[in-house]
């Protein structure tokens, strides 16, 4: 059977990884991006580039959008040119940005009723997963639409869970998210701390990367301040915007994150230090003791 046309709608440091995958392992594809500039490199691999969402939807069977958050969604779904109004009857839209639970539940009402079938299907992994086809998918959605997707999430990803009907992949993704927060903020006081209190950073460093609290995430944060290199993998103002969308989300669900909040703060504190476009783990920079 010949492969699924694909759409990327939104060509960051995740939505290029993942058309390029696309690209490479033959499936037709057609992107769209805001700042058309991203767009060319793909037009030379072989990618139709759309002048709008729309176009880029109207010639394909699954639309997948990758963008900063809900406005971004709404403006690439709903805005002039939006895809939705290009979307075939019977194709599949799939959401795999962070985004709000209340929205991705609006889009997939408004997918339905022009007949298309719908996923919230986010992501965990960073650049180079999404380039190498290692994300990990989270879905939210029928079983029938995901059937549909699973080929495309065969070639992108190294695991999908199907976590139950709509939102559910875009509410742990969330959940996820904001445990990250609060562990990097943790970190980033505790390496304040460390330096307040006059001991060695480098033996610190040492003995925290070798204990309980050294994750996954943790070393990353380590391996970046090592390397001196904040250039975003996962840029720290998209943290920002999932602490603050899960906080949302657990109010909602009669919650408080008594972590989170303050966690938003710290982070909230690195973007106004102009620190928003660089790497989450530059929130390791923006925690200093008050004079
Ligand atoms: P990014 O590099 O900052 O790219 C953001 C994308 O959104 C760009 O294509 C940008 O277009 C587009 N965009 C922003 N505002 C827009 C608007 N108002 N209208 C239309 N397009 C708009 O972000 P990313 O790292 O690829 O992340 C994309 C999504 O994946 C986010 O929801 C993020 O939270 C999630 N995510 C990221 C990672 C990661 O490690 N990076 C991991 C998992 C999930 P322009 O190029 O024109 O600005």
């Amino acid at each position: 059977m010949s492969k699924p046309h694909v759409a990327i709608l939104g060509l960051g440091i995740m939505g290029s990884g993942m058309a390029a995958r696309l690209l490479s392992t033959g499936f037709p594809v057609s992107v769209f991006n805001r700042s058309r500039e991203k767009s060319e490199p793909f037009s030379k691999a072989g990618a139709f580039v759309a002048d709008s969402p729309r176009e880029a939807a109207s010639s394909s069977d699954i639309v997948i959008s990758m963008v900063a958050d809900d406005a971004a969604s709404r403006g690439v779904w709903l805005g002039e040119g939006g895809a939705l109004a290009g979307a075939a009857r019977g194709s599949l839209l799939i959401e795999s940005s962070t985004l709000g639970v209340a929205w991705v539940r609006e889009l997939a009402a408004l997918a339905v009723q022009r007949g298309c079938e719908f996923l919230d299907a986010p992501v965990t992994g960073t650049k180079p997963h999404a380039a190498s086809g290692e994300l990990f998918f989270m879905v939210g959605g029928s079983d029938a639409a995901l059937a549909k997707a699973r080929d495309v999430f065969a070639v992108l990803g190294r695991e999908t869970i199907h976590l139950g009907p709509t939102g559910s992949g875009a509410l742990i993704k969330l959940i996820n998210n904001f445990v990250c927060g609060v562990q990097a903020a943790s970190f980033a006081e505790a390496l304040a701390l460390v330096s307040a209190g006059g001991l060695d950073r480098d033996k610190c460093i040492t003995v925290l990367s070798n204990s309980a609290l050294a994750s996954p995430l943790i070393k990353r944060m380590v391996a970046s301040m090592a390397a001196d290199d904040f250039s975003p993998n996962f840029p720290l103002k998209l943290m920002t915007k999932d602490i603050g969308y899960a906080i949302h989300e657990a109010s909602d669900n009669g919650l408080a994150l008594r972590t989170a909040a303050p966690a938003l703060e710290v982070f909230k504190n690195a973007v106004a230090e102009g620190l928003g476009d660089q790497d989450f783990s530059a929130v390791l920079k923006s925690v200093k003791p008050s004079q």
